[in-house]
Order: structure tokens, then C-alpha cells, then sequence
């Protein structure tokens, strides 16, 4: 496979490729070997205004805000079809920058990231507003407006993916955005303001800026001419974003983490069942917002479906993310790992059983690489199946009934997915119902399609991403009076 080229990065604002006004850099490396890939633009407070005051200028002027619904909705299009042809590119530099198996970066995220430019190119032109029956002589109708400048600011283990379930809705809608890439992962994002520019992107619709540390996406939240803020990372981020936002009463839609219970019935299929837990806690190593990281088993199968899925998980090894055939990759960071190895330790400290894995991986003997890990035994009590761990750890924990299963999984503050696994299909549907969670998987882990929406309940955000739902969000209303008299 050709490793791809790897520029310094600079920050795009404007159109125009410039380095942090500090003059100052910081490095990017590769979780699965250590090593350094290359330096980025450590871009500040001002890199930050100067970004918003260029978006806010595409914005209001020029050839973006005269261009027509059709025409944004081609120029989606278009984009959309640049990532396929980039799709080796693309997903090299994800693998490499993240620790993601090649066979997700370029068969999962890179392929839904260009379907999701298409699904909202197509919405381009589908934003309108109605005529209202009001009481009177008189005419009322809505409008529906871009918002402005959008901040969206993404996490690192889906970075090309979350950034276009931002991007996409808020261009079909008008706006301009300036993004914000995680520290460790910012390749794709500077590489798609390429492919921006090849499709023809006025300068300023989008802006990248990259930076290592917290206070470029505080500059964004804080800066007046943000109106908008579309936020993907962890609660206490959003909690943070939240309290800042309040001064501008921006606007803001939150994806935040998860605890994502799955419910496995004695009269499911287990075969299936195994293979859905499985890939619904270890698919991207367990840094997965969505992860299925609770599995809920009835106690009649319990041993059995155990045995299996331990079976299953003994025989998925981490290997070398750039390996066709890998399936487990390396965690992002040596801080994720530690943290996951962490949590693993709280495990057995709190009396959890030990049943797969639990101990650093040495792939080439060296990077980030963790063991998919099982514990049997676990009560959702313990800090394992009540904290996010980010990682492939998965807490088995026993049930009696739907009603005991429904009480437990729903007892958690999180409320991002969850799974049933069942062949009574009136019982999926009454659990499916009862589970406070924005999307649940019956006999099925880990769907996603552009036109599915996708949210928390309860601390896992509000809003919703993708669908047409999402374009509420990007938008403002404007109800209209004309007197008919
Ligand atoms: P994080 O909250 O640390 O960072 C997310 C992004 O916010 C990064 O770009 C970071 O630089 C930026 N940031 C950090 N502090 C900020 C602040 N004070 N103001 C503004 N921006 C700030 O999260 P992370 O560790 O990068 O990502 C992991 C988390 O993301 C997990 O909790 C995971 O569940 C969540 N996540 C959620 C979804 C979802 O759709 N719900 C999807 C993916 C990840």
C-alpha cells in the first residue's frame, strides 16, 4: 500500500493557507508505532478571529452568500464525489493519525463521509419555509434562514466522519463554518479544505484551524462572531461549552458520551447475538461514542452465551492498523491507554471477573494497543459499568426479566444507543420503547446511514446529528406578518 505524502500542516482561513500568527508548531504522531507523522500550525487567538472574520465574511458577501440552493447542493455533490476519489488518501491518513484499522478508515468512515455530503447536497435545495392558516386579513409565512458562522468542533475517533455530519448540514443550509479537528487528529480535516478548494469552494465557506491544546476550541465557544456551535466530545466539554455559550446565547447542539446498554433475551438468536455484542463494544477499539459497552444477559442462557462470546473475543488480536486484514487497531494515545488500563484495573479491584483479555498488546513491540477485554460478573454499580471508559472494555452483567433489564440499563446518565437481541418481535418493540436512549438497535449493533437521525438522551447531548432533523439545528426560523387589509 503507498504510504501517502504528509505535509506540515497550516491552518486554512480564508482560502488561503497561512501559518499560526505565533509562528509556533506542534506534532502529530502515530499511535501505532510512536512515531512522529508531522508538525501542525499551533493556531491561537487571533488564528481564531482571524477564521470566524473570514467565514463571517463568506457569510455575508460575495459569491457563497449570493449562490444559489441548487447550486450549494452541486457543490456538496461534488465534494462528496472528491472523497471517493480520495478514498485511499483519505484513509491512509486516518489509519495513521488515529490507530484505526485501513479496512474502517477506507470501507466505513471515508465512504459515509462522502454519502453524507450527497444525502445533504440533495437537502440544498429542499430548506423552505410555509404559509401559515392565521387568523385575520392576514398573510403569514416562515422562513427559514442560515444560522451564520458555525464552530464545529470534533473529536479524534471519528475525525473526518464527525466533521462532515457537521459540515454538510450546515452548507445545504447556507451557513459557513470554521472547524476544529482534536489535537491528535487533524490530518483529514486540513486535507479536506484541499478537496474544498479542487471542488471550487468559495474562500471563507470553510475555515480549519488546528491546535494542541483546549484554549482554541474556548477561543471559538467565547468569540462574538460564532453563532453557532456544533460540538462532538465528551460531557464534561459540553458541560464547559454550555456555561461559555450562555453570555451569546449561542446556539449549540451537543454529541456527548455514552454507556450504551445491550440487552441479549434467552430466545434470542446467539450466534448473532455474540457477533453483535462483540462488534458493538470492539468495532474502532471501543472508542465509540455508541459502544455497546453494558451487555445485558438473561441469566437462563448466561453461561452458555458467555462461553461463546469469550471464544469469539479470544480469537480477535490487535494488529498493525495498516494491515488490510487488521481488525483491532491501536488507541489513539499513550493518555487513552493508560486510562483504559486504569479503568481495567478498577475492575478487578472492585471484584469484576476477569474473562478475556485485560493487558497491553505488543504489536511490533511497540504503540497503543490494548487487548479486547471482558469482564463477567459485573453490577452496574461498578465503576466499569457506570463510567465511559473509551476503550475496548466490555461488563458483562446478569438479568432476570425485561422489566429488571429495562430498570438497569436505563439507570445510568447516559442515553446515546442501546441494542435488544430477541426473536418476540412485541417485545423488542415494548423494550425498544422503554430504553431512554436517542437510538436503539433491535437484532442489529452499530447502523448508521445519513438519513438516520442520531442523539443523546439524558448527558449524552441534545440535538440530533444527520437526517433531516439535523438541518433544524443549522437553521433559524422567521415567521413573516403581511397585512391584507
Ligand atoms: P473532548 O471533549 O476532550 O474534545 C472534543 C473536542 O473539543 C476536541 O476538538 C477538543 O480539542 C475540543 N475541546 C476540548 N476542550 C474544549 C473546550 N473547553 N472548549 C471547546 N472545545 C474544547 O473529547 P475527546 O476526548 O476528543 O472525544 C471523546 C469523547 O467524545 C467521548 O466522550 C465520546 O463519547 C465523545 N463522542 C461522542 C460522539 C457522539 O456522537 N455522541 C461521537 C464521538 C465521540
Amino acid at each position: 500500500m503507498a504510504i501517502v505524502q504528509i505535509k506540515p500542516g497550516k491552518l486554512f482561513i480564508g482560502g488561503k493557507w497561512v501559518d499560526a500568527a505565533s509562528g509556533k508548531t506542534f506534532t502529530t504522531s502515530n499511535p501505532a508505532t510512536g512515531e512522529t507523522l508531522t508538525h501542525l500550525a499551533e493556531a491561537g487567538e487571533s488564528d481564531a478571529g482571524a477564521a470566524v472574520a473570514a467565514a463571517r465574511l463568506a457569510f455575508e458577501s460575495g459569491p457563497w452568500a449570493e449562490m444559489s440552493a441548487s447550486d450549494r447542493g452541486r457543490l456538496l455533490w461534488k465534494i462528496g464525489d472528491l472523497i471517493d476519489k480520495h478514498n485511499e488518501e483519505l484513509g491512509t491518513l486516518e489509519t495513521l493519525d488515529n490507530g484505526k484499522p485501513i479496512f474502517e478508515s477506507r470501507q466505513v468512515d471515508v465512504p459515509m463521509v462522502a454519502e453524507v455530503f450527497r444525502y445533504y447536497a440533495g437537502w440544498a435545495t429542499k430548506i423552505h419555509g410555509e404559509t401559515v392558516p392565521v387568523k385575520g386579513p392576514f398573510l403569514n409565512y416562515t422562513l427559514r434562514e442560515p444560522i451564520g458562522v458555525v464552530a464545529a468542533i470534533v473529536p479524534w475517533n471519528f475525525p473526518l466522519l464527525m466533521a462532515s455530519w457537521k459540515l454538510a448540514p450546515a452548507l445545504a443550509a447556507g451557513n459557513t463554518v470554521v472547524l476544529k479537528p482534536a489535537p491528535w487528529t487533524s490530518l483529514t480535516a486540513l486535507r479536506l479544505a484541499e478537496i474544498f478548494e479542487e471542488a471550487g469552494a468559495p474562500a471563507g465557506v470553510l475555515n480549519v484551524v488546528t491546535g494542541s491544546t483546549r484554549d482554541l476550541g474556548r477561543a471559538l465557544v467565547k468569540h462574538p462572531g460564532v453563532d453557532k456551535i456544533a460540538f462532538t466530545g465528551s460531557t464534561a466539554t459540553g458541560q464547559e461549552i454550555m456555561r461559555e455559550s450562555a453570555a451569546g446565547v449561542k446556539r449549540v447542539t451537543l454529541e456527548l458520551g455514552g454507556k450504551s446498554p445491550n440487552i441479549v433475551f434467552a430466545d434470542a438468536d446467539l450466534d448473532a447475538a455474540v457477533r453483535g455484542a462483540t462488534i458493538g463494544i470492539f468495532y474502532g477499539k471501543g472508542e465509540v461514542c455508541a459502544a455497546g459497552s453494558r451487555l445485558f444477559v438473561e441469566k437462563k442462557i448466561k453461561d452458555e452465551f458467555m462461553h461463546k462470546l469469550v471464544e469469539r473475543v479470544k480469537k480477535m488480536q490487535p494488529g498493525d492498523p495498516l494491515d488490510p486484514k487488521t481488525r483491532f487497531g491501536a488507541l489513539v494515545s499513550q493518555e487513552q491507554m493508560d486510562k483504559v488500563l486504569g479503568y481495567i484495573a478498577k475492575g478487578q479491584a472492585e471484584g469484576a471477573k476477569l474473562v478475556a483479555g485485560g493487558e497491553r498488546a505488543a504489536v511490533g513491540g511497540k504503540g497503543f494497543f490494548v487487548q479486547p477485554t471482558v469482564f463477567d460478573g459485573v453490577s452496574n454499580a461498578m465503576t466499569i459499568a457506570r463510567e465511559e471508559i473509551f476503550g475496548p472494555v466490555l461488563a458483562a452483567i446478569e438479568f432476570g426479566d425485561a422489566d429488571e433489564a429495562v430498570r438497569a440499563a436505563n439507570d445510568n446518565p447516559y442515553g446515546l444507543a442501546a441494542a435488544v437481541w430477541t426473536r418476540d418481535v412485541a417485545k423488542a418493540h415494548r423494550v425498544a420503547r422503554r430504553l431512554q436512549a436517542g437510538t436503539v438497535w433491535i437484532n442489529t449493533y452499530n447502523n448508521y446511514d445519513p438519513a438516520a437521525a442520531f442523539g443523546g438522551y439524558k448527558m449524552s447531548g441534545y440535538g440530533r446529528e444527520l437526517s433531516m432533523h439535523a438541518l433544524e439545528h443549522y437553521t433559524e426560523l422567521k415567521s413573516v406578518w403581511v397585512n391584507l387589509a
